[in-house]
């Protein structure tokens, strides 16, 4: 599969301390669509999570799992977004009843009254860290400017626009003055950042979602050089396996499996469960046989 649109890069401008992302993911999204049919606003708002944990992850020296999950009241009971090894990426949404999901992009209609936890898992054995912010703003980039203001003291800009069949992300960050500054130096860097965020919002939707990021930023940032890094490539991967389905069928008993295989078996046919992962579709067959090997005592080898 060709992955070439889902890149992210980095960026730094020459003239103060400030940071920036871009990133657009599609394929990813053509995957999670290809096996659940996601109402448009869901599959948006999923899209731009995902975009957030790319950034996240992209952002810190981190070799461990970065996740965004929102939780609330509303309709929209879950969506979760997780990026692995700071490329691989893969998402899911929750709405019990269809019926009462409203045709908006609000997040305070979708999710309701709720909060977003982004949670940084890393690959030994340290202890997770979990980050929370209440939904108070009812798009995604809001709330998390906020979270980076409140949790990590950053001021930043963050922007999401969408096409339906993708999602662009683009995200500064100004970073910590020096300890050596002056009050000069000081006043310079804070300018820059307010003319920085200034050239920002006049990007318009349709731009942000269209246009490659060597355009993007010569046209928005054209007076203040920056230094674009290479892209790094993200796709979509999930963690399913048929060892971990095979462990959680073992929650049911031999005797329970074996009447659900009945069950589900047409007359005549030998039967088996299909277990499929609401994450990426992969289906995982177990008749049987399988069943019963599944609860065969692991026998020691002697020879
Ligand atoms: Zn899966």
């Amino acid at each position: 599969m060709n992955q070439a649109h889902d890149i992210i890069h980095r960026f730094s401008f020459t003239d103060g301390p400030v940071r920036g992302q871009w990133v657009r993911l599609q394929e990813v999204l053509e995957v999670l669509n290809g096996h659940q049919q996601y109402p448009g606003n869901v599959a948006g708002l999923l899209g731009e999570m995902l975009a957030a944990v790319a950034l996240v992850a992209d952002g810190i020296k981190f070799n461990g799992a970065v996740s965004l999950q929102s939780r609330g009241p509303g309709p929209l009971t879950t969506v979760l977004a997780e990026c692995r090894a700071q490329h691989l990426l893969r998402g899911i949404a929750r709405w019990p009843d269809a019926a009462n999901l409203p045709d908006t992009d609000s997040l305070g209609e979708l999710i309701g009254d709720g909060q977003l936890a982004l949670t940084l898992i890393p690959a030994n054995a340290d202890q997770p860290y979990q980050g929370l912010v209440g939904i108070t703003d009812n798009r995604l980039a809001g709330n998390l400017e906020r979270y980076f203001l409140d949790s990590e003291q950053l001021p930043t800009r963050l922007l999401f626009a969408g096409t339906g069949e993708s999602v662009t992300g683009l995200l500064l960050q100004r970073l910590p003055d020096s300890d050596h500054a002056t009050e000069i130096e000081l006043d310079q860097n804070e300018a820059f950042w307010e003319e920085i965020g200034m050239l920002t919002s006049t990007l318009t939707d349709r731009e942000l979602a269209s246009l490659d990021p060597q355009t993007l930023l010569r046209r928005l940032y054209a007076t203040h050089p920056l230094t674009l890094q290479p892209p790094r490539n993200l796709r979509f991967s999930c963690t399913c396996s048929r060892e971990k389905t095979a462990a959680t069928l073992k929650a049911f008993s031999r005797d329970e499996l074996l009447a659900l295989i009945d069950e589900e078996a047409p007359p005549k046919m030998p039967g088996e469960i299909l277990v499929t992962c609401e994450i990426c579709g992969a289906v995982e067959r177990f008749d049987a046989i399988d069943i019963h090997l599944l609860f065969e005592p692991e026998t020691p080898r002697i020879h």
